[in-house]
């Protein structure tokens, strides 16, 4: 290598260094508006190349108003975890060793890692260690991942080939839900055929949870084939919907349950939240993300199922280019991570999940739950303590709900406009939704880097904006 590039590298990763530590004195939010961006960026295509310093270091000046700042303490919108060391570093190497991780033989080491970081994974969430695994870019892709183990297994029960047949004469497959669920479970069932229009709520009102009598009946009414569809952790209340019966009412009708625990799912490391994930193993398949409470950087997303054969019918590909790895000591053939994936070509995104694990061990990743949950509380009592705030829903693990009350009575048209000037204030940055048909601001806690002085100050942001 020459020295050129070394001196890229090394400038690059101060440059990265640099903005890991300002952070803390940086806006929140972007200060950039979408026209100045598009005039920073909107340069004609170049004809010819340039120095690629100066590319990093033009990139490094003209992104700097436009980022939001995520990836530090005091940020609280949607569910958005922060990189954990260890694992930021690692997906630098995962990019620079740049491994296709669709094949054990296209990189032996990066497909072991990710071998041992399921397993891993399994022991630490409760899950039954026969379940397979894939990783993937996201919640949204191991709910298709699911789905689609769930639609092979439902559909063979019946006799039906979906992957040689197709749908079209299939029958119909339902998926019942509280109502509550998250949006990308809907759009997997578009995307694999079953359709929006199979999805039944079986909800038990306001709050989110499901509803045990109604989804007895509901699969006793119905003898099509069911997906029971659970939640850990709804994304405003942060919920958990009772496992243990739900499964055993879907498990008497042969119906299939899948968890959706995108975050919440990680409070089953720890021992004091723990008993919210109670028969949570019981189901057939769970989602999770590393990218959410694991604080690996973008994009690792979790799948599980205990059926492997199901798993693999949905998912396997065979080529005649392709090379299937056996174990010269005859030991288990390799793990061709394009089994369990809706993907080929990939990147190795089991290796920053393995150096989360290892650098945070169990005690470490239990203790990061619970400082987020402790967070979460605080910042929901501190700001609930403020005049005129609503507290709608108090954390359960790491997820709140507060409104702010108007003197004229109009309090969805306050709530948002107080949320508005919290994000411009940049000190802080909270988001909004519409939960039981009113304005609320979301408070959600998943970063590492959250401590108390963080809290102290977006309690303190929320106080300045009140006051105007
Ligand atoms: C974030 C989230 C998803 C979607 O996950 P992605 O990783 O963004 O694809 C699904 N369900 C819940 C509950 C979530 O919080």
């Amino acid at each position: 290598m020459d020295a050129d590039q070394r001196r890229l590298f090394d400038r690059t990763a101060r440059h990265a260094a640099d903005f890991l530590a300002g952070l803390g004195s940086r806006p929140v939010a972007p200060t950039a508006s979408l026209a100045r961006l598009r005039e920073v960026f909107g340069r004609p295509l170049p004809e010819d190349g340039l120095d690629a310093e100066r590319v990093v270091d033009e990139l490094v000046r003209d992104t700097a108003d436009g980022l939001l700042g995520s990836a530090g303490g005091r940020f609280f919108g949607w569910v958005v975890g922060g990189g954990v060391p260890a694992a930021l570093a690692a997906d630098w190497l995962t990019a620079t060793w740049d491994q296709n991780a669709a094949l054990h033989a296209a990189g032996p080491a990066v497909a072991v890692v990710e071998e041992v970081a399921g397993a891993w994974l399994k022991e630490l969430l409760g899950l039954p260690a026969e379940a397979s695994f894939g990783f993937t870019t996201g919640a949204q892709s191991a709910h298709l991942t699911a789905l689609a183990a769930a639609r092979h297994r439902l559909l063979a029960d019946r006799g039906w080939d979906v992957e040689r047949r197709g749908l079209a004469g299939a029958p119909a497959v339902r998926v019942l839900t509280s109502g509550w669920q998250h949006a990308s479970i809907e759009r997997a069932m578009r995307l694999l055929g079953l359709g929006a229009d199979q999805l039944r709520g079986v909800g038990s009102g306001p709050g989110g949870l499901i509803d045990l009598a109604a989804l007895e009946r509901e699969l006793a009414a119905c003898d099509a084939p069911a997906v029971v569809c659970l939640q850990a952790g709804e994304i405003n209340t942060g919920l958990f919907d009772p496992f243990g019966e739900a499964c055993a009412l879907a498990a008497a009708r042969g119906a299939w349950v899948h968890v959706d625990g995108a975050f919440g799912l990680w409070a089953g490391v720890s021992e004091r939240h723990g008993h919210l994930l109670a028969g949570v193993d019981r189901a057939d398949s769970w989602t999770t993300d590393g990218h959410k409470w694991l604080n690996v950087p973008f994009d690792c997303g979790l799948v599980f199922v205990r059926h492997p054969a199901a798993h693999r019918g949905a998912m396997s590909t065979k080529a005649s280019y392709l090379v299937h790895t056996e174990d010269e000591a005859g030991g288990a053939p390799a793990r061709d991570q394009l089994d369990w994936t809706p993907e080929w070509s990939r990147r190795a995104r089991a290796v920053p999940v393995y150096a989360a694990i290892r650098s945070l061990g169990r005690r470490g990743i239990a203790a990061l739950v619970d400082r987020c949950v402790d967070h979460a509380h605080r910042l929901v009592a501190g700001i609930g303590a403020l005049p005129g705030v609503e507290v709608l829903s108090p954390p359960v693990i790491n997820q709140g709900l507060v409104r702010f009350l108007a003197e004229d009575g109009d309090h969805d048209a306050h709530t948002d406009r107080v949320i508005g000037r919290v994000q411009r204030g940049g000190e802080a940055w909270f988001g909004g939704t519409t939960w039981n048909g009113v304005r609320a601001m979301r408070i959600s806690v998943v970063n590492w880097r959250t401590d108390d002085h963080d809290v102290d100050r977006a309690v303190a942001a929320v106080r300045a904006a009140l006051s105007g």
